[in-house]
């Protein structure tokens, strides 16, 4: 007898962040370099609050750029 397999797969759950492309910095904005030189250093140090703190801060810069 086999076990019939029918539940759904599960979603798989990426932690925060990981699921999406990251943003990029907008070019000749400071504030955005400097958001994408510290995510590289937290990235570089494995701080993913702080990588994705720089995405949020990145992605929401764009409004503020005209
Ligand atoms: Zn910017």
């Amino acid at each position: 007898m086999s076990e019939p397999n029918t539940y759904p797969s599960a979603p798989v759950e990426l932690p925060l962040g990981l699921d999406q492309p990251e943003p990029a910095p907008v070019e000749g904005c400071a504030g955005c370099a400097e958001l994408a030189k510290v995510r590289d250093w937290a990235r570089a140090s494995g701080d993913g609050t702080t990588v994705s703190d720089c995405n949020v801060f990145i992605r929401r810069h764009p409004e503020g750029h005209q």
